[in-house]
């Protein structure tokens, strides 16, 4: 006989936004299951924003050591230790995944650790276990995906980059999102050979071109090779023992691309829904395989929710964990209609230099709007005064109609990232050009130039 239990709230993931979704759940006193059949705290803890910031601080140091000499510091470089690196930063994980554990257990949040599947839309098995509850949440987030080319699986991901023991000589990356770009920002500070493979032709090809545009002249100062409008034929090993590398991209019409350490393919994610039995549930998915859910996160199914990536809605931890708290208030706090509204979502890139943005691009806001003002700044940052290494800080403000609300704030330069919390608020609350200009300036800082534009 299969063991049973009755929950109010059987959670299906527990990263990002399932382990938000649980906690608020039983902090309104609902008896909550978390279900994670990997480790604690999804792709963020694992494998996304956490161990990718600490390489973009080492990527970081990289630049500032190269700079040290013009501030009057001798700085002998050796090598950089790049497996030191790992065992510190998966040491780092390994202690968030202990503290989202005992997170959970302090809320009273039961972890049952195993696969989930339906067997109904309120029953939900985890191996023999069997789970009777009044809600289901789906949370189960991404992953990446490998591109349908001969040869793929000989490349890596953003997964198993985390595993590199060791940093590749030559890597080439194949793809034109902020992973491709975070990345080769990493992999070029830290000293391989980067070349970064488009399909199109720009970076962060969905963002305003004054950051993709800026970001690409930036990255090939530093060194990085953009090869742009490439069709790939697959992946092979080299030929000959190649002195640059051991794999082999190549053409359609097979002559070679290049050769390389590694390959990186950062060519997209797909939502990890196939193993759930969703049938047995009745869940229907959009054509993409995403969960679509109403903006109650509600699925077709009105007991069984989706919080987080598999929604296919903006893939951003926060983003998760709105949904997912929001959710938990709206269904067990007695908050009526409480959910989050997806609009205005900052993001950060973590590249060198990094990048924030809030709000529409250009081109949006000349589609929406008939009355659109531009505002732009350029600058060299006062910490490359004393330098020769100049590269430009942009910034641009996108207002519209006569009182001139801003709708679109795009940044590229050092401190963009921790920048753009607060001009995120401003642009939330509808803050007009004229509120800005009314901000005294924060002297001597490259925020200022948001407050200074004319
Ligand atoms: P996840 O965090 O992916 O969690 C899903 C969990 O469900 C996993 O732990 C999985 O093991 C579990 N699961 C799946 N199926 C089952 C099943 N059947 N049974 C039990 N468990 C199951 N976002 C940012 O905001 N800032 C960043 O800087 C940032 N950087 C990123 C860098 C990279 C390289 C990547 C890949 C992503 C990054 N993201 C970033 C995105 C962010 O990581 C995701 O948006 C976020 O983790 C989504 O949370 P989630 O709860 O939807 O899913």
């Amino acid at each position: 006989m299969p063991q049973q239990d009755t929950y109010d709230l059987v959670v299906i993931g527990g990263g990002s936004g399932g382990i938000a979704h649980a906690q608020r759940a039983a902090e309104y006193g609902a008896r909550v299951a978390v279900v994670e059949s990997h480790r604690l705290g999804g792709t963020c803890v694992n494998v996304g924003c956490v161990p990718k910031k600490v390489m973009w601080h080492a990527a970081d140091i990289a630049q500032a050591l190269g700079d040290a000499a013009a501030y009057g510091f001798k700085v002998e470089q050796g090598p950089h230790d790049w497996a030191a690196l790992k065992r510190a930063r998966d040491a780092y994980v390994l202690r968030l995944n202990g503290i989202y554990e005992s997170n959970l257990a302090r809320r009273n949040v039961e972890l049952i650790r195993g696969r989930a599947r339906f067997l109904g839309p309120r029953t939900v098995a985890v191996g023999e276990l069997v789970l009777q509850t009044r809600y289901v949440t789906i949370a189960t987030g991404g992953r990446p995906i490998l591109p349908a080319l001969p040869g793929a699986d000989l490349g890596i991901t953003s997964d198993t980059f985390f595993e590199l023991p060791a940093r590749p000589p030559r890597i080439a990356i194949v793809g034109s999102g902020y992973v491709a770009a975070e990345l080769g920002s990493v992999f070029g500070a830290l000293g391989s050979e980067v070349t970064l493979v488009l399909r199109g032709e720009r970076l962060l090809r969905d963002f305003d071109p004054i950051l993709s545009e800026t970001l690409m002249a930036h990255m090939r100062a530093q060194g990085m090779q953009i090869l742009t409008k490439v069709t790939l034929g697959g992946l092979r090993p080299a030929q000959s023992r190649s002195p640059s590398g051991e794999l082999e991209l190549y053409l359609p019409d097979g002559s070679p691309l290049g050769c390389y350490d590694s390959v990186l393919w950062a060519v997209g994610r797909e939502p990890v829904t196939l193993d759930l039995d969703l049938p047995r549930a009745g869940v229907t998915l959009d054509p993409e395989g995403f969960i679509p859910t109403d903006p109650l996160q509600e699925t077709n199914v009105p007991c069984i929710f989706a919080v987080g990536d598999v929604t296919g809605r903006e893939a951003l931890t926060p983003v998760a964990i709105a949904a997912g708290r929001r959710l938990s208030d709206r269904v067990f706090g007695g908050q009526a209609g409480r959910k989050l509204e997806y609009h205005t979502i900052p993001t950060v890139i973590f590249t060198h230099p990094t990048i924030g943005t809030v709000g529409c691009t250009e081109a949006q806001a000349r589609e929406r709007h008939a009355d659109v003002r531009v505002y732009r700044s350029s600058f060299v940052p006062l910490y490359h005064g004393v330098m020769e290494r100049k590269p430009r800080s942009e910034m641009k403000l996108i207002a519209v109609g006569p009182e001139e609300r801003i709708v679109g704030l795009h940044v590229i330069g050092p401190g963009a990232d921790e920048m753009l919390q607060g001009f995120a608020v401003a642009v939330r609350m509808g803050a007009r050009k004229v509120d800005f200009d009314d901000t005294v300036a924060i002297h001597p800082t490259s925020a200022e130039e948001l407050v200074t534009m004319r």
